[in-house]
């Protein structure tokens, strides 16, 4: 029987120990706060920023969001940015992605303060992680190491297999694991074998953007499958980037989608609001 990693249950164990810790930094006087920017009013990100606000209320985190319209040029959303980040009030700030096609993602993301970028997107963080150095890690692979470690396995010699080489899950995911002193391989869509690659992990990290594609073939008998890919089917369900039924019966654990990644990257968030407030 394969263990289902419960990411909602460990994400709620992470914001409980974030809202103690908020409520002591009040008491010496430390407060935190984010500024989410969100422009347009596509639905899906109106539904993220609305779930990060109310994490920040659950653990004493102030938010501000600002919505712009979707036609607001990129001087003003960059003037906006600069009046964040010269802001002291301000210790975390976060530009809801995708961008409306007008706008370039890369100018925005570097124009926020690498101090205040709490999504750990800009290239300073994403060099501070890839020499070592402390600096704000993006969050999904932040909280899939942590779904690793609280569901007690450990990382340090394993084959760690990572699928996918985004920016802001597959390469910081590689960086994370080789930290963590696993052995990791980074396939992508011309890696050639792959499922003789994927077969070798003991950790296996699926962030591909497919529906189902990891089956029980491309995964090694008691591996930790961890699937970051979220999709809805026609039928309205949600499902991941791993065929969850034959892959179940393989692993000896595996995140479920939803109730798995998901949870965890909000909470991650989160940490690094309240690590960016006490620096
Ligand atoms: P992405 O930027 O589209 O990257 C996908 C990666 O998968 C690319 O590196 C691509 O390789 C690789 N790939 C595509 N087809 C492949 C194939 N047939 N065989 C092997 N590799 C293949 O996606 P992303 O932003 O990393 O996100 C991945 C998934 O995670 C998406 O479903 C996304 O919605 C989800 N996601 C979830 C969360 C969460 O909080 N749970 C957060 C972020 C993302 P190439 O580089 O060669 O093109």
């Amino acid at each position: 029987m394969s263990q289902i990693i419960d990411g909602k249950a460990i994400a709620a164990q992470i914001k409980d120990e974030l809202k103690e810790e908020v409520m002591r930094m009040r008491s010496g006087g430390i407060s935190a706060a984010l500024a989410v920017i969100q422009v347009g009013r596509d639905p899906a990100s109106s539904i993220y920023v609305n779930n990060k606000k109310k994490a920040c209320e659950y653990v004493g985190i102030h938010s501000e969001v600002y919505e712009l319209p979707e036609e607001v040029s990129q001087e003003e959303l960059l003037a906006l940015v600069g009046r964040l980040n010269r802001d002291d009030k301000i210790n975390g700030i976060l530009v809801q992605l995708p961008l409306p096609g007008h706008i370039n993602e890369e100018s925005v993301i570097t124009a926020i303060s690498p101090k205040k970028d709490v999504d750990g997107f800009h290239t300073e963080n994403a060099g501070r992680l890839m020499v070592g150095k402390k600096g704000f890690i993006p969050c999904t692979p932040a909280g899939i190491i942590q779904l690793i470690k609280r569901s007690g396995f450990d990382i340090e010699g394993k084959e760690c297999v990572v699928i996918g080489r985004s920016n802001i899950v597959g390469k910081p995911m590689a960086a994370l694991l080789l930290q963590e002193n696993g052995t990791v391989t980074v396939a992508h869509s011309k890696t050639a074998h792959l499922k003789e690659v994927s077969s070798r992990a003991d950790i296996l990290v699926a962030a591909i953007g497919k529906p189902k594609f990891i089956t029980a073939d491309y995964v090694k008998e008691g591996a930790v499958v961890i699937d970051v890919g979220i999709h809805r089917m026609a039928d309205r369900k949600m499902c991941g980037d791993v065929d969850f039924d034959s892959v179940y019966k393989k692993a000896a654990a595996i995140t479920p989608v939803p109730g798995g990644v998901g949870p965890m990257t909000i909470a991650m968030l989160l940490c690094n609001c309240v690590e960016a407030a006490k620096r």
